[in-house]
């Protein structure tokens, strides 16, 4: 493995001073700063399949893969292509084209709950759009959600947070009303009991459920066996709509997503990351009768200037259909080896860990406990992560910098890829030991 890991960093840490003057923290979205693993990050001068390149000369293999979106790895050759073709005929119309039905057709086709769905820019639009359909439809105002689970930045969504926000350790965001924060309603997740306790109190009051069905914001973790369903039959009882948030599982963890996977029918479910193929893409879908509520076929309104843009659809649609099931075969093969050679690793060297994975989302905790909820995620030793992640990425090893995300497995992480990276994590584990 010629030339992988971090040599040097003063090109980088020079770009990151210059950027800190013009933009806030440095960074144009939070966790990219390193600031809760206490490094300068790393400045990306390219990607090439399941490699990135910083601008100090080093080389990584990479499972952050823009935090998702990167199933087919970096610089796909035929996404790079579609977007060559695609950019000669002019960049944005704000008028239909017709790559934007064949892109809603084959998220219709692939996803047996949506029926029609619309484009929007980003996941953070998706649930943002989605939540607002679900009160518009049902007349109510208070939703559910899960601790730790992240759903974008929308105001009524950014409390008890995960991802960056538990990242930092940030409490509530100040700048979100008091009025709009009332209105949701908050409970461990894959804790059936409290979603029954909150619907007894509240149940005619709330418009949905919204949640991540496998959470990967707290880390990774997987629902447990009844949790979905239950989530089902309540919102069912109550009138409340069911919205899966598969912004990150969707088209990740299985061909038809999470709710293909667990057999789980949602009412709306929204999309992001991997259905953009690395462009800024999100969406939302679900039920005929539903979606038709939308503006223009209905008195909901949703709307942007760039939504279903050609670039867009084009990357997405590129990379939705290289997505056959052999590749979901390959992802779960590569990314349980993953899996059982990092747990090997932490046997051998009596480090506390529970390895969680659903398909290619993988996340190894520091800590013993059945990760099952965002409190048993934080018993996780954040001391110990933070060793670990800078030894990995010495070692030539890019994951995120947070024990509260996973790592993303794609389609084109090799065999020897894996094995490096097993290699590297037992010398990170090593390491910890001598600390
Ligand atoms: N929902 C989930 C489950 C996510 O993981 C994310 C982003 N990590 C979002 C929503 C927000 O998406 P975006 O960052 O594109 O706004």
């Amino acid at each position: 493995e010629q030339g992988l890991g971090r040599r040097g960093d003063s090109r980088s840490a020079e770009a990151f001073d210059r950027a800190k003057k013009v933009i806030p923290g440095g960074v144009n979205s939070p966790v990219r700063a390193f600031k809760s693993v206490g490094l300068t990050p790393i400045y990306v001068e390219r990607g090439e399949g399941s490699r990135i390149y910083d601008i100090d000369g080093n080389s990584y293999i990479d499972y952050v893969g823009s935090w998702g979106p990167l199933i087919m790895g970096h610089a796909h050759p035929e996404v790079i292509e579609a977007l060559r073709k695609t950019a000669e005929k002019g960049t944005s119309f704000g008028a239909p084209t017709e790559l934007e039905t064949l892109m809603a057709e084959l998220v219709v086709e692939r996803v047996p709950s949506v029926d029609i769905v619309r484009m929007v820019n980003s996941g953070t639009e998706a649930t943002m759009s989605a939540l607002r359909l679900a009160r518009g439809i049902t007349g109510r105002s208070r939703i559910l959600k899960f601790e730790g689970s992240y759903h974008g930045h929308a105001d009524s969504l950014l409390i008890k947070a995960g991802s960056g926000v538990a990242t930092l350790g940030l409490p509530d965001s100040p700048g979100v009303p008091e009025g709009v924060a009332s209105h949701t309603i908050t409970v461990p997740y894959n804790d059936i009991e409290s979603v029954k306790l909150a619907f007894d109190k509240y149940g005619e009051e709330i418009a949905c459920i919204i949640v991540e069905p496998v959470a990967g914001n707290m880390g990774v973790v997987p629902p447990l066996p009844g949790f979905l369903q239950g989530l089902r039959d309540i919102t069912t009882q109550y009138g409340s709509l069911l919205i899966f948030d598969e912004v990150m599982t969707g088209f990740r963890v299985a061909y038809a997503c999470a709710q293909g996977l667990y057999g789980i029918t949602p009412d709306l479910t929204c999309f992001g990351k991997v259905i953009g193929g690395g462009l800024p893409v999100g969406a939302y879908g679900g039920r005929r009768e539903l979606m038709e509520q939308i503006a223009p076929s209905g008195p909901i309104y949703q709307a942007g200037t760039l939504s279903g843009n050609p670039l867009a659809m084009a990357a997405g649609y590129t990379t939705l259909k290289l997505l056959t099931p052999e590749v979901y075969q390959q992802l779960e093969r590569q990314a349980a080896k993953l899996q059982a050679g990092m747990a090997d690793n932490a046997k051998k060297h009596g480090v506390a860990a529970t390895i969680n994975r659903v398909g290619s989302m993988v996340c190894p905790f520091f800590t013993e406990q059945h990760v099952i909820n965002f409190d048993i995620a934080r018993t996780s030793n954040l001391k110990q992560f933070q060793a670990y992640f800078a030894s990995m990425l010495a070692l030539g090893i890019n994951i995120a910098p947070s024990q509260f995300e996973g790592m993303f497995v794609s389609a084109v992480h090799s065999d020897s890829d894996i094995e490096t990276t097993i290699q590297a994590h037992d010398a990170a584990l090593e390491s910890l030991q001598q600390a």
